[in-house]
């Protein structure tokens, strides 16, 4: 996966002093990576994964606005499964739960619509990137006030060191890369 870390840009000090951006859009305009990364995330939840599927079963992909969308949608036409969109808030047209959470840097709102689930489904959550997992997690608990749980989660990257997977546990998550 050395080809990806090398095709992701890094921005020093962006959105402010101190983070390290991870610019996938370079990734995306190459189409050889952007399916590198999308197989990546999807292999390990094929029902004929090597070492069997990472989670036993998954009725939907949910992905979080916006960079989730790309990378979501992608992986539920892989898996032949529904997609969910996770959005800002204000834009869903239906009933919403909303949650508040802290970002890396910042806070932020999520909405999901309160019909978009039933409960009991289980739900693969992708996102570009893990970093403190706040996103993630507030994903988790909106997709919990819809009855349904989350079957795992998969980014593109993993900030590793700031240990947001211990924030999700002790649901499965799965990265392609890691720093
Ligand atoms: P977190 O909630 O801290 O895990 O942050 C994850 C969300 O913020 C993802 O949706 C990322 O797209 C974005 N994000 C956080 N840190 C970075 C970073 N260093 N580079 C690029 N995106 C980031």
């Amino acid at each position: 996966m050395d080809t990806l870390k090398e095709i992701i840009r890094n921005i020093p000090d962006f959105p402010e002093p101190g983070i390290q951006f991870k610019d996938i859009t370079t990734l995306l305009k190459s189409p050889q990576h952007l399916k590198m990364a999308v197989e990546g995330l999807a292999a390990p939840f094929r029902p004929d994964a090597p070492d069997g599927p990472l989670a036993d079963r998954i009725d939907a992909v949910a992905g979080m606005e916006a960079r989730g969308f790309v990378f979501g949608s992608l992986v539920a036409w892989e898996l032949d499964l529904p997609f969910i969109p996770i959005r800002k808030p204000g834009k869903l047209p239906a009933s919403t739960h909303s949650i508040a959470y802290d970002l890396e840097y910042g806070s932020a709102s999520l909405e999901i619509h309160q019909d978009a689930l039933a409960p009991g489904q289980r739900v693969l959550v992708i996102d570009d990137l893990l970093a403190t997992g706040g996103t993630a997690a507030a994903t988790a608990e909106l997709i919990d006030r819809c009855g349904a749980e989350v079957a795992a989660f998969a980014f593109v990257i993993e900030l590793a060191f700031l240990t947001g997977r211990d924030m999700l546990a002790p649901h499965p998550v799965h990265a392609v890369i890691q720093y």
